[in-house]
């Protein structure tokens, strides 16, 4: 699983100055993919690997011939095609673009004009995607949510057993840097009956999301020992969430409206390999149930979890006005969840539910065990209880319009290069004004 190999070396400088600052989240240990144009132009969409504030047109550099070993589908802009090859293609490129990037290479000449500078860099997201599961890996949100609801029992008896997920849907999936309106939706007051209008309980979730590679053949399940070689890479997910409308209409089918009118995405694909140096192992609290055998295996056991450390950071309207940088509002870690994401693979499919090149799967709320580590607003005010007070005075209990929220990850270890995601951000805006019929309904 995901070999540590001479890219992995951080004793690694590439000649690509900004790649080296310590600082930097994409060095040449990184190289994460993504999907992109020049600012201001209409030029076709291509993929580029992000390094240092730089990104490296593959396009281009396959056109001038700076590139002679890059796949034809990188050439051609389409990741989804890449991501089908597998993880020997993925590991053969990112020796070529380690070697290519760092100093000394006799490649950086015919590389440099196919650098472009990522404050130039207009972004999309890196891939298509043909299906959005979203799981619900992170125990500590599942309880704390329980809690709320259901002090008594606020761990489902399944949750232990059975990676709990839905389908979501992809076509509201958004780049960081987007905004939207604050959704129009049904949800129940203290009033006898409900109303539709503006979501009063606007949240965000902070999740991971993990691109597929290679697909399963339909009918053909994914075994554990294999559920890796499946992964591509992975990105920052916010699922944002209209909690008065998850409330109302969540029984009996699971979540619906309240979770599909908007989410976003970092805009660079981390590789697996890329965290190869920050696995860890899976490992259960005393006294819980070990995975069934399907959801088991050594490898998982020794290196199946990630330690990645995860933000939510806020900038309110306010706060923008006054030139007040971003607030950071909490801190978790992945490793922390209670599935990994072979396990997430292997159940996904092990029904032979068939999965492809580019489909998303979200890891669930990622809250910590501790207080103040809950990944979403809805637990760090109880409910809506408890608001949040800001160190300019102003409070929330959930997001108010003109409110950015941006996700941060990093992953860091002794000996290591300290690798980044870059930053997943959204801004809510005003809500629609709802369509109102403009006649009764005919009695005709
Ligand atoms: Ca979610």
């Amino acid at each position: 699983m995901n070999a540590l190999d001479e890219t992995h070396n951080p004793a690694l400088r590439s000649w690509v100055a900004s790649a080296n600052d310590p600082a930097s989240e994409f060095p040449i240990q990184n190289l994460p993919f993504g999907r992109f144009r020049r600012a201001g132009t209409d030029e076709p969409w291509r993929i580029g690997v992000a390094i240092g504030d730089q990104v490296l047109d593959l396009r281009q550099a396959s056109e001038h011939g700076a590139m002679p070993a890059l796949p034809q589908p990188l050439a051609q802009g389409d990741l989804n095609a890449f991501m089908a090859q597998g993880s020997a293609a993925r590991i053969a490129l990112r020796r070529a673009l380690s070697q290519a990037l760092r100093e000394g290479s006799a490649a950086q000449s015919a590389l440099q004009p196919c650098l472009v500078p990522q404050a130039q860099a207009e972004m999309t997201l890196p891939c298509r995607v043909g299906d959005y599961t979203d799981f619900y890996t992170g125990i500590h949100h599942a309880t704390a949510v329980g809690k709320l609801f259901r002090p008594e029992q606020p761990l489902l008896p399944n949750y232990k057993y059975v990676p709990i997920g839905y389908h979501g849907r992809s076509s509201s999936l958004r780049v960081s840097g987007h905004a939207f309106a604050r959704p129009l939706g049904q949800f129940k007051t203290d009033a006898a009956e409900p109303q539709f209008g503006p979501c009063r309980r606007l949240d965000y979730e902070l999740e991971l999301g993990a691109f597929i590679g290679a697909g399963n053949e339909f009918g053909a399940p994914i075994p554990m020992a294999r559920a890796e070689d499946h992964l591509f890479g992975m990105v920052l997910l916010n699922d944002w969430s209209a909690r008065d409308v998850q409330a109302w209409e969540y029984q009996p089918l699971g979540p619906f409206l309240a979770k599909n009118f908007a989410t976003t995405l970092s805009p660079w694909v981390v590789t697996m390999e890329a965290l190869a140096p920050f696995r860890c192992a899976f490992v259960r609290p005393d006294g819980d149930p070990p995975p069934l055998h399907y959801l088991d295996s050594a490898d998982n056991r020794e290196q199946g979890s990630l330690d990645i450390t995860l933000e939510v950071w806020l900038q309110t309207a306010a706060m923008r006005d006054r030139g007040e940088p971003a607030l950071r509002l909490m801190q978790s870690n992945f490793r922390d969840a209670y599935w990994t994401l072979a396990q997430l693979v292997a159940h996904h499919s092990s029904n032979g539910c068939n999965l492809q090149a580019g489909d998303l799967l979200g890891s669930g709320t990622q809250s910590g065990p501790l207080e103040g580590q809950g990944g979403s607003l809805l637990e760090l005010t109880q409910g809506g209880k408890q608001a949040i007070t800001l160190p300019n005075g102003e409070t929330r209990t959930f997001l108010h319009d003109g409110d950015t929220v941006i996700l941060r990850g990093h992953c860091e270890r002794a000996g290591r290069r300290r690798i980044g995601f870059g930053d997943c951000a959204a801004s809510v805006q005003a809500a629609r004004e709802p369509v109102v019929n403009p006649v009764a309904p005919s009695r005709s």
